[in-house]
């Protein structure tokens, strides 16, 4: 049994199917990476998993635990993260104050222990750890909000981490980036693969073949094929509906 599975998903918008009876698994150590064009329910799938919206039907099960009806926080405690696309960021705040509040909000601290200066000197090692882990330590005392796209996509990365998830869910990591950055988020992922699952959602074809142990597509709501890169690449339907070529 995988780590990760969605089963019989469902999600309706009125009469729409957006997620169409979906199944999906990932294996521990696994990167899957989920494309599909515009419109496919990609975004839709992810929010079903980490529980911003409520689904129809079917299970979303995270290492022998059913997260179904569990709300956002507790399926984070349980091992489930994700990046929120930058939203999640405090641009007014530091990158450290941004790293440290994330860090406390996952220590299962209360106020009192943040008064408590017995308690600093951990969550100030364990920003210290994830802007390290992201590439960011030189960059620490600046304004999130005045970083460069590709840095606050870092950010935002390092700030899922603070919940030290088994299961990473990424929607387009590599969104709005340059072919520069967008090779630095590839080696970034490349080296969280050690640690945890990813559920990798992008539009960047490159990353996705660098990365992708598996690759299903999304279609309509519905996965309409799953496989390895090379069985991907080179299958006619998927270049039909999907990479246009
Ligand atoms: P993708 O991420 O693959 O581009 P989405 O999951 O964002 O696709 O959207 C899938 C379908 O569901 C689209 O037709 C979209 O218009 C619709 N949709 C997404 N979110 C909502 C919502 N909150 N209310 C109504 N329709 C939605
Ligand atoms: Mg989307």
């Amino acid at each position: 049994m995988s780590l990760f599975q969605v089963e019989g998903l469902v999600k309706r918008f009125g009469a729409l199917l957006a997620t169409d009876h979906v199944n999906l698994g990932v294996d521990a150590g696994e990167i899957h990476a989920l494309i599909g064009p515009n419109g496919a329910g990609k975004s839709t799938l992810v929010n079903l998993i980490s529980g911003l919206f409520a689904a129809d039907a079917g299970r979303v099960l995270l290492d022998g635990q059913d997260l179904t009806r569990l709300p956002m926080h507790d399926r984070v405690r349980a091992g489930l993260s994700r990046c929120f696309q930058i939203t999640s960021i405090f641009r007014e705040a530091t990158v450290r104050d941004n790293l440290l509040l994330a860090a406390q909000a996952h220590a299962g601290s209360s106020f009192g222990m943040l008064r408590d200066r017995r308690h600093e000197r951990p969550l100030a090692d364990t920003a210290q750890a994830l802007a390290e882990r992201v590439g960011l330590a030189a960059e620490q005392h600046r304004v999130a909000g005045t970083l460069p796209h590709g840095a606050q996509r870092k950010l935002d990365v390092a700030l899922a981490l603070a919940a030290n998830p088994k299961l990473l869910l990424l929607d387009e990591p590599m969104a709005g980036m340059g072919p520069e950055d967008s090779e630095r988020m590839t080696e970034l992922i490349h080296t969280l693969k050690r640690d945890m699952a990813i559920l990798l959602i992008e539009h960047d074809m490159k990353a996705v073949f660098a990365l992708a142990d598996r690759i299903s597509v999304l279609v309509y709501g519905k996965v309409l094929v799953s496989g390895s890169v090379e069985a991907i690449r080179g299958n006619p339907q998927v270049q039909a509906v999907y990479l246009g070529t």
